[in-house]
């Protein structure tokens, strides 16, 4: 137990020895991916954000210079000074969508300019006309020099971002082909021209799954007007992200599978290592199980043939015991002999119709002569009408032998024993309870498997192997029944065989696998 205890200590050592140093690298890799998505994001931001600022600058030249356009007559007419026909060159560049306008010096103290390229660009703040219209102008000036005043157009905002958007990212957008690192070229950006009510205006290539989108509010006679600047579907920060989400997917499965692959080996490892444990402890528990009635056998018999028995009642004793030890080295070798058949799946039981009252009565009295000077009762409670069961007899005998066997090994003073039949279901049962040491519910299912033995200090000093349990409830299954144990410790067990009732007379033979346990 103490070498397990140490072997269990190194291989926990050595399941964190593995998992410890990878579970810290996964979680670096994990950790430097996640860094590498941040800056991403970052840069792709960044980058919205430039193409929005760019497409807004755009949009200011493009007015300059459609503005421009226009505006040389009713310059060359201020320069001159005539007023008039200023008023005439503006009307005459005039469209019926964009009405002239000039405004005089006087006039102009109401008015806001906003510089594109050192030009100033003339308009009035949240002035709109019925159609929302909005006034663009440049100074106009005499011939020295002096404002003469703003003459302009006025245009609808709206409808100029809905014409101009595609040429003013096409053409007038000042930038690199690729930006910050490269991640993303300007023709895989989304740029939309938005509304005050969030309404798209316009927009040129359709935004990703991925956008990042970064807006940029619009100054001038387009006041209230956003340029917003997205990831489009062609747009590599989409795939990228996919391939970081990739990374954290493949992470986790590798710190997944290394914890299950580590759990699962140390398991197997913990389990081989009390295996081994059980293995030559068996060893021991057998040859001291065969040795002890081989002894006693033995020195009976020799105090037999010296004649030092000399009454008829100490010889018949004498002869009582040597059979009472080797019925109990006959049991031992038939329960490893059936062991052994069962594990290698040639045990046969010759199922038929049997009186289980009969079983149970014949082997409970065979019994009771053997541990009658041990100064146990062992009563007997069986209904007048138990069931007949399907089932092979001596196999049921032996299961029954077993759990007595143990009531008797696991019984301290109070050396009561009751064998009781029952009815439940299409079962019928036999149990045997006593007033023993018990069982501690925790090791209730555990003392099925084979080999097993409490580590009690009453079962230390009992002999066993650690297999009629084992074997009872390997031909239990055999049986299509099962064996149940309900115990309290130090008050008693009561273990019960159940095993399905009789359905017809004929009796077949049949060969049982083990089901294995
Ligand atoms: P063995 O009796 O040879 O050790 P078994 O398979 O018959 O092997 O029993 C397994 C273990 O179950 C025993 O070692 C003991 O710890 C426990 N056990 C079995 N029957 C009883 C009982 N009637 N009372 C208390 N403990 C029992």
């Amino acid at each position: 137990m103490i070498a397990s205890r140490f072997s269990r200590r190194v291989l926990i050592l050595i399941g964190l020895g593995v998992t410890l140093p990878a579970l810290l690298l996964a979680g670096l890799g994990a950790f430097l991916a996640l860094g590498v998505s941040r800056a991403l994001d970052a840069q792709t931001d960044r980058y919205h954000l430039y193409m929005a600022q760019q497409t807004v600058a755009g949009f200011e030249r493009e007015l300059l210079a459609h503005l421009r356009e226009r505006i040389a007559p009713a310059e060359n007419a201020a320069r001159k000074g005539d007023e008039l026909a200023v008023h005439a060159a503006l009307s005459a560049a005039a469209t019926p969508n964009e009405p002239a306008s000039f405004v005089p010096l006087a006039e102009l103290g109401d008015y806001y300019l906003l510089l594109v390229e050192s030009t100033p660009l003339v308009y009035q703040s949240g002035l709109k006309d019925a159609r929302g219209r909005r006034f663009a102008g440049l100074m106009l000036r005499d011939e020295r020099g002096q404002v003469l005043g703003a003459g302009g157009w006025w245009i609808e905002p709206g409808s100029f971002l809905r014409t101009h958007l595609q040429p003013v990212v096409e053409e007038r957008i000042v930038s690199d082909e690729r930006m910050y690192g490269g991640i993303e070229s300007r023709r895989q950006v989304s740029i939309a021209a938005i509304a005050d009510d969030g309404i798209v205006v316009r927009s040129v290539r359709a935004p990703g799954a991925n956008p990042h989108p970064v807006e940029v509010g619009m100054e001038g006679p387009f006041e209230g007007y956003r340029i917003r600047a997205a990831a489009s579907t062609s747009a590599p920060i989409g795939a990228t992200k996919r391939l970081i989400m990739l990374n954290f997917a493949f992470i986790g499965v590798m710190v997944v599978v290394l914890l299950v692959a580590t759990f699962f080996g140390l398991r197997y490892a913990v389990r081989q290592i009390e295996l081994a444990r059980i293995k030559s402890s068996f060893l021991s528990n057998v040859s001291h199980e065969l040795k002890t009635p081989i002894a006693l056998i033995r020195l009976a018999v020799e105090t037999l043939e010296m004649g030092r028995v000399k009454t008829k009642e100490d010889h018949d004793k004498f002869l009582r015991r040597i059979s009472r030890e080797t019925v109990r080295l006959n049991q031992l070798v038939e329960n490893i002999l059936d062991f052994a058949r069962l594990e290698a799946g040639q045990r046969t039981f010759r199922f038929q119709d049997v009186d289980l009252a009969e079983v149970i009565r014949e082997t409970v009295d065979s019994y009771r002569l053997r541990i009658e000077d041990q100064g146990f009762t062992l009563a007997l409670d069986l209904p007048p009408d138990l069931p007949r069961v399907r089932g092979d007899g001596p196999a049921l005998a032996q299961c029954l032998l077993n759990l007595l066997d143990n009531a008797v090994k696991y019984s301290r003073d109070n050396k009561q024993i009751r064998v009781t039949g029952v009815v439940r279901e299409g079962l019928v049962g036999v149990s045997v309870a006593d007033r023993g040491i018990g069982i501690a519910t925790r090791d209730q299912r555990r003392i099925f498997e084979k080999f097993v033995r409490l580590e009690d200090g009453l079962v230390h000093d009992v002999k066993g192997a650690g297999l009629g349990l084992s074997l009872v409830q390997q031909i239990l299954r055999a049986h299509g029944g099962r064996v149940e144990v309900a115990s309290v410790p130090n008050e008693g067990s009561t273990f019960t065989l159940w095993i399905p009732r009789a359905a017809g007379t004929a009796a077949t033979v049949v060969s049982e696998a083990p089901t294995g346990s």
